[in-house]
């Protein structure tokens, strides 16, 4: 039986009930509608943002491959060029084709994940984020009926695609530009070599584990990072999972990290900065699974 400590990034998480590749549109239509799942089927991108129970997923969780993976151009019109990005496709694939050659993938530079996370997630960095250039998501709902949904009806947030419940998204499409693709790529590359200087990226983790929160009225902005530092919480470990001591949004697999001993990290980062600074952190990572009622949820506070 697969499990997600396999497949996820945070190298945690118990057995799926039921694991599926999928390749092709006939053959995803078919599950979500014979879906076991609440609302259909779980998605699986490429794990680099999810927090799976010990106790695994029950269900059909799938992940996309296949005609998923493709990338082309639908559309080019002077500068103007429209990339059809199937879900499947991983982030780094994607840009080692076309950054340097089309503007407007920065938002990706890093980002370890596949682009239906990246739609799912609105993934971006200091350089923008995916919704400033998707012009529309391709998929199937809930029900299994194929489904297009515009940019503009798309309630997209930071770190937030907005895609109905059930949705899965097959491809985005996006608008890019053939200006400004040279002097991007170097923003990237200094973009990157600022993230290998400040991230734990040698360790298990998932990236930043909560959003940074909206500035207060009168006080400086402060980065989620930031707060959980400022509560001395640096270093602080449960069991194999740690928050990193060089960078406190992130919280690392040591090597016998169990999901129980993240979410321990997780909770006592939200509990210290809500009680000492009257902040409530909301998670950026993805939670499913079955949980402990004193362990999950978190108060959804920015809803
Ligand atoms: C070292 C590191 C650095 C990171 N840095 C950043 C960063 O700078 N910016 C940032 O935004 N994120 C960052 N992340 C987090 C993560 O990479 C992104 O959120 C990414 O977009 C998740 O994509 P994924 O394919 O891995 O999705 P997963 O983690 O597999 O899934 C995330 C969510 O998306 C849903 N989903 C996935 N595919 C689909 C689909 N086809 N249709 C519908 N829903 C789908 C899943 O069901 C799940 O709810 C980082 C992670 C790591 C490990």
């Amino acid at each position: 039986m697969t499990t997600f400590a396999q497949l996820g990034y945070w190298r945690v998480g118990g057995p799926m009930e039921r694991f599926e590749t999928v390749e092709a549109a006939q053959q995803l239509m078919q599950l979500v509608r014979g879906g076991e799942h609440p609302g259909g089927v779980f998605v699986l991108g490429n794990g680099s943002n999810l927090l799976v129970s010990d106790s695994g997923l029950a269900g059909t969780t799938i992940r996309l491959a296949g005609e998923f993976k493709a990338a082309e151009v639908l559309e080019a019109r002077g500068d103007e060029v429209h990339l059809r990005v199937g879900a499947g496709l991983l982030n780094a694939v994607l840009l080692n084709r076309y950054l340097g050659k089309l503007a407007g993938l920065g938002p990706l530079v890093g980002v370890p994940g596949s682009m239906g996370g990246a739609v799912a997630m609105n993934a971006g960095t200091a350089l923008g984020e995916i919704g400033d250039v998707l012009l529309r998501v391709e998929g199937c709902d809930q029900h299994g009926h194929p489904a297009v949904i515009e940019r503009a009806d798309l309630r997209v947030r930071y770190r937030e695609g907005g895609l109905p419940a059930g949705f899965v998204a097959t491809a985005a499409v996006l608008r890019l530009s053939r200006a400004g693709a040279e002097d991007e790529h170097a923003r990237a590359q200094h973009h990157l070599t600022r993230r290998k200087a400040t991230q734990p990226l040698d360790l298990p983790s998932c990236g930043s584990v909560f959003r940074n929160p909206p500035a207060a009225e009168g006080c400086p902005p402060m980065a989620a990072g930031q707060l959980i530092e400022s509560v001395g919480l640096k270093g602080w470990r449960h069991g194999g999972a740690q928050i990193s001591e060089k960078h406190a949004n992130f919280i690392v697999n040591l090597g016998n990290a169990s999901a129980t001993d993240v979410m321990m990290c997780i909770w006592k980062a939200y509990a210290s900065v809500r009680d000492e600074r009257g902040i409530e952190l909301t998670p950026e990572v993805h939670v499913v699974g079955h949980w402990g009622k004193n362990l999950w949820p978190l108060p959804r506070v920015s809803e």
